[in-house]
């Protein structure tokens, strides 16, 4: 509308095309120079739109787009900077400038190291680099904005002195609140003389009584009397998760099934002895029936034994009893569980035991936004059953505006709303973009610590190597300020943690004193910890990612949606007005991130997903219910590696391998090679292989000032043939030392993740029984063990080639044999590999040595037809 038109012929600048791009540059920065200066923005704009209309159709050589390009990028910058200076004087957040001070660069270039390091294990390197890269393009192209100004340095306030490192913050708008309800907390009245249990009980009635769902109790049990699927939407927060299974309860839903009762109960009562009549919590008698249990499905496992824990605790409980969960390799349910978390993945799997779900009157499937592969493959499978089961209650609950979508699949099914509880949140970007969002949010963290008021503070990693990382120098920084600042309590929570630290997490800090969470994903509309003020968003977060072209997946560290940051920046909200750091600038924000991530299914390997629907003897898996459906060429690529591995035959029908295989909740490489022990009589040895590469990358400690020592203990265990046989002997050794953790201690080992490979191995056992395999052992026979490896993993050959590197058999890609490997200097003609990790290179971690003739021993249907 404001467009001018000019009349005359577009005269072009006869110098303009001549510009190099260093100088293109250059002109972009005196534009947004100038437009600073004479505070002319808007006429610049005016200018640029018109260029930009004009230009429209006009073809322009490359420098020519690039100059309107830059002009457009150095107006963004300046409209961001004008917006930043009128937020200076209200609300910045400014620190001293230590940027000249000789030990932070120190640090930096410590901290440079610290990456190579992880670059050198495969962690976040890629990453790094990329933005590494992109920050040296960003900083050539952005005029530098300056030290502070001359008012804000007048303004240096008294802690001056104890931060020598600061980020400097503009804020750039506030989320509103929500529906701000009145916080109707009764006051507990205190009774001397009741004993300290009854006490804390009736608190943690009264705290249920104060979440948002709480008043919407009846509308919302009356809606589900009336439909048989339901949409609940509400903030993170409001109490779905655990209080939907506890209404339901509460509102009779595990009663028995009645009409069963009839036709079974002269078989079964026989059977029951006197233990199943147990009393429930609000005294009534669980009858001879069973009663019906209510599942509620999380996307993650931490959530689900979290929110069991807390559920319990409500219902005055053991957990494990009546209120249970289940996740994979773990079973802390019993007969008696009448509500039972589960991850989605876990429900997924007791379709094959019980394929209508009859045990279920209420299904929740929670977290539905997040919209992992295992959710969206339930969608399916749940809407399909609700069709025959018109008793069978479903519900779908998100946190998020994606309920129309949810709605629209089962079948317009109606929405609840819950009006959530939320304070507003300010928002505050970095002026510049970070290179380092690690180092970055161990400086916020100082930085809100020593000038802000008290309140917890909630940072976002990408996992649990960055949190631990991230924890030290916290650790080590705070230790240097010593008693000049105040208490903190550093907290990490991510999902292999051990239950008893993951607890932690929601124990309020002591009075004086700021819990700092250090989180992955988890804490985004998971877990809800009371308590937040400040959130710290890298803006980052760890995405399995799938390349259907030739069929490699790969965690890497990718930019998370608005819609999770929005999510993050919430979590800060929840108690009291909240302020958010978003360690990326406003213009990143708009430009740089997707609206809402992409689904799962879309950028997964789905051999897994395809192997468990078929053994469920659902065969067109092309026309399956898909809420989004995955891409053809990712199920084709599926069928073709079940196929080799002889899961299905060439009609694609599953075979009875296919169907052993589904049995064990692995992947099917791992799956064929656990039921190729049996040839080879060596299950035990698999069974342990199998534990431990489960839980990799986690065996070996190394501490940073042991590093010598660390290593000489791993090497120490090297066992020729290759890592998988290495972890071998290391289980063997510590199980001979009867799971000892002194053992542990003095070879660098790392306790918990034995024992959790232990626990692995101890299920996959009891599965051993469902397929029939006995369990051998057989040490010595090497060979024996590899040939097993090799009938899963005959995908994963690669062969030396002329030029020093390995070539993938499949794909002819160069890969590298990673460092930590014990045949990293031993170059085998032909080896198999477990993962490949992509960093500057593609490295292979846990690699073993192989004959060429095994693989057609192992995989005819693969070999036969190469060469
Ligand atoms: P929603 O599912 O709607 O996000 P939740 O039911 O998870 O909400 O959380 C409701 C409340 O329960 C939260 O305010 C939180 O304080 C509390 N809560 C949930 N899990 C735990 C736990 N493990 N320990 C302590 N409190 C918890
Ligand atoms: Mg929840």
């Amino acid at each position: 509308t404001k467009k001018k038109f000019k009349s005359e012929p577009v005269s072009r600048d006869p110098h303009r095309s001549k510009l190099s791009v260093e100088e293109l540059r250059k002109k972009s920065r005196r534009v947004y120079l100038a437009a600073r200066k004479d505070k002319k923005i808007h006429e610049l704009e005016e200018e640029l739109i018109d260029e930009e209309y004009l230009f429209k159709d006009v073809k322009l050589t490359k420098r020519e787009e690039e100059n309107i390009k830059f002009k457009r990028y150095a107006l963004d910058l300046a409209h961001e900077h004008e917006k930043a200076q009128q937020m200076e004087n209200i609300d910045r957040y400014h620190m001293p400038d230590g940027k000249s001070d000789e030990t932070s660069k120190n640090d930096r270039y410590r901290e440079d190291n610290r990456y190579s390091d992880a670059k050198a294990n495969g962690q976040a390197g890629q990453n790094f680099e990329q933005r590494k890269w992109e920050d040296e393009v960003i900083h050539t192209a952005l005029p530098h904005f300056g030290s502070l100004d001359k008012e804000a340095k007048s303004n240096q306030p008294k802690y001056d002195y104890i931060l020598d490192e600061e980020i400097q913050f503009v804020q750039q708008l506030t989320i509103p609140g929500v529906n701000e309800l009145l916080q109707y907390k009764e006051k507990s009245k205190i009774n001397e003389h009741e004993d300290e249990n009854k006490r804390k009980h009736r608190s943690l009635q009264e705290s249920r009584k104060t979440l948002p769902i709480y008043r919407f109790r009846e509308d919302l049990m009356n809606a589900i009397r009336d439909h048989q699927v339901l949409i609940i939407e509400g903030e993170t927060g409001s109490g779905k998760t655990t209080q939907l299974t506890q209404y339901l309860y509460e509102e009779g839903y595990c009663e028995p099934d009645t009409e069963n009762v009839e036709e079974e109960e002269e078989e079964e009562e026989e059977d029951y002895d006197d233990d199943d009549n147990i009393k429930l919590p609000n005294g009534k008698k669980k009858k001879e029936k069973k009663m019906m249990m209510i599942g509620c499905t999380q996307p993650r496992r931490v959530a689900a034994m979290s929110v069991a824990a807390r559920v319990a605790e409500e219902m005055n409980v053991k957990l494990g009893r009546e209120v249970g969960y289940a996740i994979r390799f773990e079973d802390c349910s019993s007969e008696r569980t009448i509500i039972k978390y589960m991850t989605d993945g876990m429900l997924l799997r007791e379709f094959l035991s019980e394929p209508d779900l009859a045990s279920y009157s209420v299904l929740i499937v929670d977290e539905a936004h997040e919209r992992t592969l295992h959710t969206d493959i339930l969608f399916g499978l749940v809407k399909d059953i609700a069709r025959f089961r018109p008793k069978l209650k479903l519900l779908i609950s998100s946190a998020t505006l994606d309920a129309e979508k949810f709605s629209q699949f089962f079948d317009d099914a109606p929405i609840f709303r819950i009006p959530g509880r939320r304070f507003p949140v300010d928002i505050y970007y970095t002026k510049a973009p970070e290179a380092d969002y690690i180092d970055a949010a161990v400086v916020t963290v100082l930085q809100i610590h020593v000038t802000q008021p008290l309140g917890d503070v909630l940072v976002f990693l990408t996992g649990q190597e960055e949190i631990e990382t991230a924890n030290e120098m916290l650790l080590e920084r705070t230790r240097k300020l010593g008693t000049k600042i105040k208490e903190l309590i550093i907290l990490p929570i991510y999902s292999t943690l051990p239950s008893d630290m993951q607890i932690r997490i929601f124990e309020p800090a002591p009075p004086g004193a700021r819990k700092v969470i250090l989180a992955t994903n988890i804490a985004e509309t998971s877990l809800t910890i009371d308590g937040i003020h400040y959130v710290i968003d890298p803006g980052f977060c760890k995405q399995k990612t799938y390349n259907a072209r030739n069929g490699m997946e790969a965690l890497t560290i990718t930019p998370i949606s608005k819609a999770s940051a929005n999510q993050r920046a919430g979590r800060a909200g929840r108690v009291a007005p909240g302020k958010c750091f978003r360690l990326y600038t406003s213009w990143a924000y708009q430009h740089e991130l997707d609206d809402n991530s992409i689904p799962e299914i879309q950028r997964t390997n789905l051999g897994n997903v395809v192997l468990l629907l078929k053994s469920l003897g659902i065969n067109d898996l092309v026309n399956f219910d898909y809420m989004d459906p995955p891409p053809m060429e990712t199920l084709r690529l599926a069928f073709e590696q079940l196929y080799a591995l002889g899961a299905l035959n060439h009609k694609v029908e599953l075979t009875k391998l296919g169907r052993r295989m589904a049995e064990f909740p692995l992947d099917p490489m791992l799956s064929k090679t656990i039921l190729a022990s049996e040839t080879y009589k060596c299950s035990a040895e698999i069974l342990t292989i199998v534990s431990m590469l489960s839980v990799n990358n986690s065996i070996f400690f190394r501490p940073k000032d042991k590093t010598l020592l660390a290593d000489t203990a791993r090497q120490g265990f090297f066992t020729p043939g290759g890592d998988h046989l290495t972890l071998l002997n290391v289980y063997n050794q510590w199980k001979d030392t009867n799971y000892s953790t002194q053992w542990c201690y003095e070879n660098f080992i790392q306790f918990r993740s034995m024992n959790r490979a232990r626990q692995v191995r101890d299920q996959l056992e009891a599965l051993m029984e469902r397929v029939e395999i006995e369990i051998q052992s057989n040490p010595a026979d090497t060979i024996g063990i590899r040939k097993a490896i090799c009938s899963g993993f005959f995908y994963h050959t690669a062969k030396f080639s002329k030029n020093g590197m390995y070539k993938t058999v499949r794909h002819q890609q160069s890969v590298l044999i990673h460092p930590n490997s014990c045949l990293f200097d031993q170059i085998p003609r032909y080896v198999i590999y477990f993962e490949l990790v992509l960093t500057t290179k593609e490295y292979m971690r846990q690699v073993i040595e192989i004959e060429n003739e095994w693989l057609r021993e192992t995989a005819p249907h693969f070999y036969k037809t190469k060469k």
